[in-house]
C-alpha cells in the first residue's frame, strides 16, 4: 500500500554553542531519525565528486591534496576574499540537499529532524514544515564553545557574526527552546516541545 502521508521534516537550529547537537541526542534517543547537515557538509566536501569538481574549478587544484579536501587553503582563500564564502556555500548547499533528499526517503518515522547551523541562512528553512531555535545568551554561548572548542573568543565571536542574530530566528520559528539554564532545565523544554511536536504530526 502506499503511504500517502509525507513524512514531516523539523528544523533544528541556533548559534554556534546554543545547544542543537544535544538536543539532536534527545531526539534520537526518542527514536527520531536526525539528519546533521553540518557533519554530512563535511563529509560531502570529501566524496561528493560533482561538488569536488565545481569547487576544483573555482578555488584551483589546491582545493584538493590526493583527493582530500584542503580545509586550511580554502579557509585562507575565504578569508582573504569573503565572496568565495557565499560561492562556496551556494556550491555545498545544492549538494547537501540532494543527499538530505536520498537520505529522507530511507527513514520510517511519522516526523525526522535536520540539524542545521546555518538552517536560515541557507535557506533551507523554507523546505521544513516547523522549524525549532535553541536560543541561549551569547556569553553563555561563548563559555560553553570555548570549554569545547580549541577556538579562541575572536574566533567564536567572528562566526556569531556570520550567523543570524536569535532575534531574526526567533521570527521565523514555531519553537524556541531556551538554554540559559542547566540541563536538567534544558531536557525539560526539550519534552515540551517534543510533546507538541509529537501531537501535531503522529499519525499512527
Ligand atoms: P555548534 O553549533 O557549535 O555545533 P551546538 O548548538 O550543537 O553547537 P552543543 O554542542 O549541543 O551546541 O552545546 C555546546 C556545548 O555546551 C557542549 O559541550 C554541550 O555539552 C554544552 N551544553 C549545552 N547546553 C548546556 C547546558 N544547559 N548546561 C551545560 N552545558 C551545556
Amino acid at each position: 500500500m502506499v503511504d500517502l502521508i509525507e513524512m514531516k521534516t523539523i528544523g533544528l537550529t541556533g548559534g554556534i554553542g546554543s545547544g542543537k547537537t544535544t538536543i539532536a541526542r534527545w531526539f534520537l534517543a526518542e527514536g527520531i531519525p536526525v539528519y546533521d547537515s553540518d557533519s554530512q557538509a563535511k563529509e560531502l566536501l570529501h566524496t561528493d565528486e560533482t561538488l569536488k569538481e565545481k569547487i576544483r574549478q573555482t578555488f584551483g587544484e589546491n582545493a584538493y591534496i590526493d583527493g582530500i579536501y584542503n580545509r586550511s587553503f580554502i579557509a585562507a582563500q575565504v578569508f582573504e576574499q569573503p565572496h568565495l564564502l557565499q560561492q562556496l556555500n551556494e556550491m555545498v548547499h545544492p549538494a547537501v540537499f540532494d543527499h538530505f533528499e536520498n537520505w529522507k526517503k530511507k527513514q520510517k518515522s511519522d516526523f525526522i529532524v535536520k540539524e542545521a547551523a546555518i538552517l536560515f541562512e541557507s535557506g533551507s528553512y523554507k523546505d521544513c514544515d516547523a522549524i525549532i531555535t535553541v536560543v541561549a545568551d551569547e556569553d553563555i554561548r561563548l563559555a560553553r564553545v570555548l570549554q569545547r572548542d580549541g577556538l579562541s573568543e575572536q574566533q567564536i565571536r567572528q562566526r556569531m557574526q556570520n550567523q543570524w542574530t536569535d532575534a531574526q530566528r526567533r521570527e521565523l520559528s514555531d519553537f524556541i527552546i531556551e538554554n540559559n539554564g542547566d540541563l536538567e532545565s534544558l531536557h525539560h523544554n526539550f519534552d515540551r516541545v517534543f510533546k507538541a511536536l509529537t501531537q501535531q504530526f503522529q499519525t499512527r
